[in-house]
């Protein structure tokens, strides 16, 4: 890749500020000084300096956002705006698409990556990854519910089988606000949520995403911000 723009796509300027600075001989490649910036370089085996800083290359990104409303979980979508409209230009770059998915009123947390085998592990039905979800309903929630979770549920499928879901935790939020409750899955069927209560009578007004295994959203992100993950964050995943 063009050293400029491996540069920039790792985030130390935009291209016009990294051409800047390798014109002004600050980054070596191997020992040796580029000022060319359209120079072809090897990212992932080249040793990069700019101005006697070690630039690491990294093949894979994974970004933590927090969702808004009315976006979908997708890379393209003639109709609606997706996800990966949020993200800048320097990190749409790398390809990325979400790990999983959220319906499009669905907030919080999403990760987002481009390294496909994380996304496998994370999303694969099979490796039983829990999420938790704070959500609000338009009735009262009591302790029959939390048994009905318990016990697990028989829902339709897309092709009207019935499939019975994995145990799920509820958590009711407290007696002064029973409309507000916890819940965790550790499968992802289409609406499972909102079907799983539709199923003990009430309907979800209000669905957030709130943690993924051990991973939590950080809440100092605002709807549609997003952060790389950290390295501790990333490991939690893996
Ligand atoms: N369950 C739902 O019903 N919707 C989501 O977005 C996620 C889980």
């Amino acid at each position: 890749m063009r050293l400029d723009k491996v540069l920039a796509n790792m985030g130390y300027g935009s291209r016009k500020e990294i051409k800047k600075i390798i014109k002004s001989g600050y980054v070596t490649v191997n020992n040796k000084r580029i000022k060319q910036p359209n120079t072809h370089i090897d990212e992932e085996n080249d040793t990069i300096y700019i101005n006697k800083e070690l630039v690491t290359y990294k093949k894979f990104i994974y970004l933590m956002m927090n969702k808004p409303n009315s976006f979908i979980s997708a890379t393209k979508d003639g109709y609606h705006k997706t996800v990966i409209e949020l993200l800048d230009e320097n990190d749409r770059i790398h390809a990325p698409y979400p790990c999983g998915r959220l319906d499009i009123d669905t907030e919080g947390l999403l990760i987002i990556s481009n390294d496909g085998d994380f996304a496998h592990r994370l999303t694969h039905p099979k490796k039983d990854v829990t999420k938790t979800y704070y959500v609000e309903v338009d009735q009262p929630l009591d302790e029959s519910d939390k048994h009905a979770f318990s016990q697990g549920m028989e829902l339709l499928d897309g092709n009207n089988n019935i499939y019975k879901t994995k145990p799920a935790c509820l958590e009711l939020k407290g007696s002064d606000e029973p409309t507000k409750a916890y819940v965790t899955i550790s499968e992802g069927k289409f609406h499972q949520v909102k079907r799983m209560f539709k199923n003990v009578g009430k309907t979800v007004n209000y669905l957030k995403r709130i943690s993924i295994g051990c991973l939590k959203l950080d809440e100092s992100l605002g709807l549609g911000q997003y952060r790389p993950l950290t390295e501790e964050e990333t490991l939690l995943l893996f």
